[in-house]
C-alpha cells in the first residue's frame, strides 16, 4: 500500500525547520511521498500581512527540489475561500483512494487540533505525525482533545516524530530578515537567493 504524507503549512518563508520534519515524517514513517501544501492568500482583508501564495510556492518548489520524495501541490491556494484542512484530506483521498494517508503537524498545531472544522472526522480519514516544538508538549493538550490523544497515541494512529527539536520558526526569520540579521544557518541557500531579489519582508 502506498503511503503519502501530507505537510500543509503557510511557509512563509519555508525554514530547515520544516524540511528537518518532513525528512523525518518521510524516514520514520517510510512515506513514498511528502506533498508540501502552501496555504492560499486570507480571504479576510484584515489579514494582509502575509507573503503573496505565488511567492510562498515559489520558494517551497526551490527549497524541496533535493528530495526525490517531496513534491508541492497548489490545491490550497487555487481554491476560493477559506481553505480548511478536511476539505484538502478529501481531495487527496479522491485521488489516491487506497494510499494510507498521514498528516504532519508540530506540537503547538497539534494542540489546537479540536478548533479544526470536522476535526473529529478527519482523525479517522488520516494518521497524524507530530514533531515537537519548543515550548509545546502533548501533556498541555486542552480536555477537548484529551480522549482522542490517549487512544491514538495508543493504536498508532498519531505518531510522535522521534528526531530532536529544531527550533527556528518563519516569523522569528522574518524579523531577522527585516534586521538585516543573518539567516543562512536556518534557510536553503536559493530560498535565501529569491528572498533577497523580491526583497521579502523588508519594512
Ligand atoms: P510562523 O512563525 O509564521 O507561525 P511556522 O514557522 O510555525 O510559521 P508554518 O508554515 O506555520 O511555520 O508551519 C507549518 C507546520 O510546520 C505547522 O504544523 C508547524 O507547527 C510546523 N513547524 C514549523 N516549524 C517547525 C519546527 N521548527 N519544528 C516543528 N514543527 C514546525
Amino acid at each position: 500500500m502506498k503511503k503519502i504524507g501530507l505537510f500543509g503549512g503557510t511557509f512563509d518563508p519555508i525554514h530547515n525547520g520544516h524540511l528537518h520534519i518532513a525528512r523525518a515524517f518521510a524516514d520514520e514513517l517510510g512515506l513514498d511521498m511528502v506533498v508540501f501544501l502552501p496555504a492560499g492568500d486570507p480571504y479576510h482583508k484584515e489579514e494582509t500581512t502575509r507573503t503573496p501564495a505565488h511567492h510562498r510556492l515559489a520558494m517551497t518548489e526551490l527549497a524541496i527540489s533535493d528530495d526525490e520524495r517531496f513534491a508541492v501541490s497548489d490545491c490550497d491556494i487555487v481554491r476560493e475561500g477559506a481553505t480548511y484542512t478536511f476539505d484538502t484530506v478529501q481531495i487527496f483521498r479522491q485521488q489516491f483512494p487506497s494510499a494510507q494517508l498521514w498528516w504532519l503537524l508540530g506540537s503547538d498545531s497539534l494542540l489546537r487540533l479540536h478548533t479544526w472544522k470536522k476535526w473529529q472526522t478527519l482523525v479517522k480519514q488520516i494518521n497524524i505525525a507530530v514533531a515537537a516544538r519548543q515550548g509545546f508538549s502533548l501533556h498541555q493538550a486542552p480536555q477537548e482533545i484529551h480522549a482522542w490523544l490517549g487512544e491514538a497515541l495508543q493504536n498508532g494512529r498519531l505518531k510522535p516524530l522521534q528526531t530532536p527539536l529544531y527550533d527556528i520558526s518563519s516569523t522569528e526569520l522574518r524579523r531577522r530578515i527585516g534586521r538585516n540579521e543573518p539567516v543562512s544557518d536556518f534557510l536553503d541557500r536559493r530560498v535565501e537567493n529569491y528572498i533577497r531579489q523580491y526583497k521579502l519582508y523588508k519594512p
